[in-house]
């Protein structure tokens, strides 16, 4: 029998319920902020993320599905979804009038990662990306956004991990005191380390190995080497969260590697389920636009990912809170001349916006009655040749098992009533 491929999963039942419930949530929040949704193609060409996620980082180097198409094309399954995003905001030509383009995406992401819980190969994100603002406004709303519909889905304990990187400018100064840090302990380091603080010193600070992290006792804190107007904007935002009453913490170990990353990075903590983990990250990348080709237009985005979201949810909520079927009703008819009227029934329903799963296979109440027990179903209706003749039908309520008997004419009102 065939199987899915290996870290890549069918999603279906409570769980795409889940799922569903979130990108719904998103779609409402983000667009009463005025965001609008972009869906970018799952192919893009392979410069696409050699130019932007890093032709260092994994993963270019290890993750990606990449492959030549029938037509010669050297493509690539999107690994994220800010490249394309970005991508197609060039080539659209949208940051040419000058205005802020608001945008946010919903979509699977495809990383070749060696397996895991929770890590899988096909993937969900959910993003927001800002374009052509530069402000610590611009931020707080993005952020204000995030905190709006995380809270809305019931997460409680969330802390906003804040820091700024500064500018490619402001850099050289804070790169030549983590140099001189490292060289006074570099045994301590991992391999990986040297290779960083050589190629990208920044993202030593948040290597995964534990020893490393030791050794970072003490290092320089990248905020007191930010230019004047790298640290305004960083107390402008600290200032924004705190009258929004938004929990963050100052953390300096928080980087992303790129240049084309400047001022703000941030991630998303929560402790909903115990131990402190990673929800999500973004931040500012304002050089990113130019060095993909386009317009020079600062940006703030973020990408979370759904699936790890989706499971969160499952775990901190009880079984009574998950999303539900669309339909808990099911119309049973017995018989040929039932089996008629009650499409012509269901019809009227379906009509009215309301929702009935019609059983449609004919044969015995019992076997349809035993699949609506298995479906949690909560009421049944009987229509028969009985019911037929008086103008009635059965109505079964599985719960409390009581039974009665509704007008045929009332069935529409007396469901929305439910
Ligand atoms: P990144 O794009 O690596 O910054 O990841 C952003 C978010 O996407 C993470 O916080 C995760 O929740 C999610 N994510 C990244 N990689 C995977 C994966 N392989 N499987 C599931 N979720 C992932």
């Amino acid at each position: 029998m065939a199987q899915s491929v290996k870290g890549m999963r069918d999603l279906l039942g409570v769980e795409l319920r889940w799922f569903q419930h979130i990108e719904e949530t998103a779609r409402r929040v983000f667009g009463c902020h005025g965001y609008e949704e972009i869906r970018t193609p799952i192919l893009e060409e392979l410069e696409v993320f050699k130019r932007s996620v890093g032709e260092s980082s994994d993963i270019v180097n290890k993750e990606m599905y990449e492959f030549t198409d029938k037509g010669g094309r050297q493509v690539v399954m999107r690994p994220e979804n800010t490249a394309g995003v970005v991508r197609a905001v060039i080539q659209h030509k949208l940051l040419n009038a000058n205005d802020p383009v608001l945008l946010y995406y919903i979509g699977q992401q495809f990383r070749y990662e060696r397996m895991q819980a929770g890590r899988y190969r096909q993937f969900w994100q959910i993003g927001a990306e800002s374009f052509g603002v530069a402000t610590p406004e611009s931020e707080a709303e993005s952020l204000l956004m995030l905190h709006s519909f995380l809270t809305e889905l019931g997460l409680k304990r969330l802390v906003f991990a804040i820091n700024s990187v500064g500018t490619p400018e402001s850099r050289p100064a804070f790169h030549a005191a983590i140099r001189a840090f490292f060289a006074q302990r570099s045994e301590q380091f991992c391999a990986d380390c040297h290779r960083r603080i050589e190629s990208n010193p920044l993202r030593i600070l948040d290597c995964k190995n534990e020893q490393c992290q030791r050794a970072l006792a003490g290092h320089p804190v990248i905020t007191e080497y930010l230019d004047e107007a790298s640290a305004r904007h960083h107390a402008r935002l600290k200032e924004l969260l705190t009258e929004l009453a938004i929990p963050f913490e100052e953390t300096p170990r928080l980087v992303r590697g790129l240049d084309y990353y400047t001022r703000t990075a941030f991630e998303v903590l929560s402790t909903d389920l115990g131990a402190q983990s990673a929800l999500l990250g973004g931040g500012r990348y304002d050089g990113l636009v130019k060095h993909l080709g386009g317009p020079d237009v600062p940006a703030f985005g973020w990408a979370i990912g759904l699936d790890r979201l989706a499971m969160v949810l499952q775990q901190i909520k009880t079984e009574a809170d998950a999303p539900s079927r669309v339909t808990s009703t099911l119309l049973i008819p017995l018989g040929d001349r039932a089996a008629t009227a009650a499409l012509q029934l269901a019809r009227t329903i379906w009509d009215a916006g309301l929702a009935l799963q019609l059983e449609t296979r004919g044969g015995a109440l019992k076997k349809a009655m035993a699949s609506a027990n298995r479906m949690g179903i909560q009421t049944v209706l009987i229509l028969g040749d009985g019911e037929l003749d008086s103008g009635t039908i059965t109505v079964k309520h599985m719960a409390s098992g009581e039974q009665e008997s509704w007008p045929l004419g009332a069935v529409a009102a007396r469901l929305a009533a439910q």
